[in-house]
C-alpha cells in the first residue's frame, strides 16, 4: 500500500513535494494562511508524517486563493500552490467534506456551466453556487449583477459553443483517468 507522501506525489500537482526543506517561505508569503488551519510549510510536514485523515479533512487547501506568492517564492519548485489543487483533488474522491468552506460548490458550479455550455455562463455559475450554499446571499449581490447585466457582461442566457459534446467526451475522459 502506498505511503500519504506517495499518493500525494503521484497526484497531479503534487509532484515536488519531496524537495521541500521546510524553509517556511510559503507560509510568509500566504495572505490565507491566518484561515487556514494548517498552512502550507506544516501541511507539507504533515503529509510526510503520513497524517492522511488530519490533512485532508482540514480546510487549509479550500483556503488556498491562487495567488501563487508561494509558488514564485519557493526555492526548491515545489509548487504548493499546485499542491493545494492535489490535496483538494484528493479529499473530494476520498469523501472528506469540510464544514465552513464553499470552494466545492463553486467547482461544481463551475464544471456543470463547461459541460452544458461548452463555456462559463456567470448567471448559471451564480445560481447553481448560491442554491447549493445559501440563496439569501445572492440577494446582496443583486446591484452588482444588475450593473454587469447592463453593461453587457453578464448575459442572462448561455452563449453555447459548437462542439459541446466533444468537450464532454474530453472531459469524460479526464474524469475516468483521474479516478483510476
Ligand atoms: S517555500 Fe518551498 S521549500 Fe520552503 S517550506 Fe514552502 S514548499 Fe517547502
Ligand atoms: S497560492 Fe494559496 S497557498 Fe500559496 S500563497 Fe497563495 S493562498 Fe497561500
Amino acid at each position: 500500500m502506498k505511503s500519504f507522501m506517495e499518493e500525494v506525489a503521484a497526484t497531479p500537482g503534487g509532484e515536488n513535494i519531496r524537495a521541500c526543506i521546510q524553509c517556511g517561505m510559503c507560509t510568509g508569503s500566504c495572505p490565507a494562511a491566518n484561515k487556514m488551519e494548517f498552512p502550507p510549510r506544516k501541511i507539507i510536514a504533515m503529509i510526510r508524517a503520513g497524517m492522511r485523515d488530519e490533512v485532508l479533512s482540514s480546510n487549509s487547501m479550500w483556503y488556498c486563493l491562487s495567488c501563487y506568492m508561494c509558488t514564485v517564492r519557493c526555492p526548491q519548485d515545489v509548487k504548493p500552490t499546485e499542491l493545494a489543487h492535489a490535496l483538494e483533488s484528493l479529499a473530494n474522491q476520498q469523501g472528506f467534506r469540510v464544514k465552513g468552506t464553499r470552494t466545492p460548490a463553486m467547482y461544481r458550479s463551475f464544471v456543470s456551466s463547461i459541460k452544458g455550455n461548452g463555456r462559463v455562463h456567470e448567471v448559471g455559475i451564480m445560481l447553481r453556487y448560491y442554491l447549493m450554499t445559501n440563496p439569501l446571499a445572492a440577494l446582496k449581490m443583486w446591484s452588482q449583477g444588475l450593473k454587469l447585466f447592463v453593461h453587457k457582461r453578464m448575459p442572462l442566457m448561455p452563449n453555447k459553443v459548437k462542439g459541446k459534446q466533444d468537450l464532454a467526451k474530453i472531459i469524460q475522459k479526464f474524469t475516468e483517468i483521474r479516478t483510476t
